[in-house]
């Protein structure tokens, strides 16, 4: 089966891991430091936390930001669970935008209108998760407007698009944001086994983060209650977590990082090939907007099905059928029993339940052979024109 998504590891990557194997530091030790030093880089972002997952960081974005009961998170139907489920550990409401038919990513007209509705209604969010899908920045300077406007706080979910730009910064600057998230699950962009991170330029939020990060514990005077007791004193100032990365996790990141860029540009020249060679198949291909460079986690095409015999399912598991590990991201969100139980159901967010009846991801990841790639392509075009 050629994946849809897999992680690249050379023998640099492997050395970085053994290395820390055999040091003294398996956590809490100088490669986490090293890694968000590589992310703040990499990024321009002022801060870098690195956590054990994008969910927890995501959870720890809306902690600091002060989520709680009786607020709202607003986000799109078409991401991970874990953008809207952040919102739901601190004890708030999650209501969502629909995407925008285009891009795919939340619609800022749609946006706009339910901000409109929702100041009259008292109802407005206190953070909104703003979801890169497939590495495609969202419209952030529109979404920035409208946070001043509105007085709501910005989390980017930057899991699918680390090493791209929007405008003239990184995905990860914060510049239109307060934190951005991102993930390094093996079948996103960068791995590090499982792990995450959340930056921001925000030295109060930096130090909420890092608080929640380590069970709410400081060793940092300037934040303690009581005079130390000794040099043996910590404090719990807050109700935190563990949600620390380890030191093999993030030499592995800091292995990966040096590679960011040849990451991304794999994707791009994979992407391209695409694009020429699907041009006349009856599907839609994906829209990069102007003036940004996608991160390109994800190749999404979505099948013209009043233009051919066979159904959205045929194709998909015709497709696996064959060896080619086709996904679908996403399953809307709000469709999930979990949140149907909450009281959304079909016919809430038509762009985004539209999208799910014809959305296929194809397989691209560094280190597909063009011959894998030209199978894909192949199989593709056979099922989709055969009778
Ligand atoms: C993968 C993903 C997450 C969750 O990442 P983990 O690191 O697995 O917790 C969150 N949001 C989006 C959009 C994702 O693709």
């Amino acid at each position: 089966m050629i994946p849809y998504g897999k992680q690249d590891i050379i023998q640099a990557d492997i050395d970085a891991v053994v290395d820390v194997l055999k040091s003294d530091f398996l956590t809490q030790g100088p490669q986490v430091p090293a890694f968000e030093k590589a992310l703040k880089n990499a990024t321009g972002a002022d801060y870098a936390l690195a956590v054990n997952s994008a969910t927890s960081a995501l959870h720890i974005a809306c902690l600091a930001l002060d989520l709680g009961a009786g607020d709202i998170l607003w986000t799109t139907p078409i991401t991970f669970v874990a953008s809207a489920n952040c919102g739901l550990y601190c004890g708030a409401g999650v209501d969502f935008v629909d995407i925008d038919p285009a891009t795919y990513n939340l619609c800022p007209q749609a946006l706009k209108l339910k901000l409109i509705e929702a100041k009259e209604q008292n109802r407005l969010p206190k953070v909104l998760v703003a979801v890169h899908l497939c590495g495609q920045p969202c419209d952030m300077k529109a979404i920035h407007v409208l946070a001043v406007e509105f007085g709501f706080k910005v989390i980017e979910d930057a899991s699918h698009a680390i090493g791209g730009r929007y405008l003239d910064s990184s995905i990860g600057s914060c510049e239109f944001s307060d934190i951005t998230v991102f993930s390094f699950h093996p079948v996103k962009i960068v791995t590090t086994a499982e792990g995450g991170a959340a930056l921001t330029n925000d030295d109060t939020l930096a130090n909420k983060m890092a608080l929640y990060r380590s069970h709410g514990i400081t060793r940092d005077e300037s934040l303690m209650e009581n005079t130390p007791h000794g040099s043996w004193y910590y404090e719990q100032v807050t109700l935190g977590f563990n949600y620390r990365m380890t030191e093999l996790q993030a030499a592995l990141g800091v292995s990966q990082m040096a590679r960011l860029e040849e990451f991304v540009a794999t994707r791009h020249r994979l992407a391209s090939r695409y694009y020429e060679k699907l041009n006349d198949l009856p599907i839609t291909l994906p829209y990069q907007l102007p003036n940004t460079y996608s991160g390109l986690h994800l190749f999404v095409i979505r099948i013209d099905l009043s233009r051919i015999s066979k159904t959205h399912k045929y194709v998909f598991d015709e497709l696996r059928a064959q060896g080619i590990g086709v996904n679908l991201h996403y399953i809307p969100v709000h469709l999930q029993p979990y949140y149907q139980r909450m009281g959304f159901k079909l016919g809430d967010f038509p762009q985004a339940e539209s999208y799910y009846t014809n959305a296929i991801s194809l397989p691209m990841f560094h280190g597909m052979t063009d011959e894998q790639q030209d199978e894909v392509i192949c199989k593709l075009t056979d099922i989709l024109m055969g009778k």
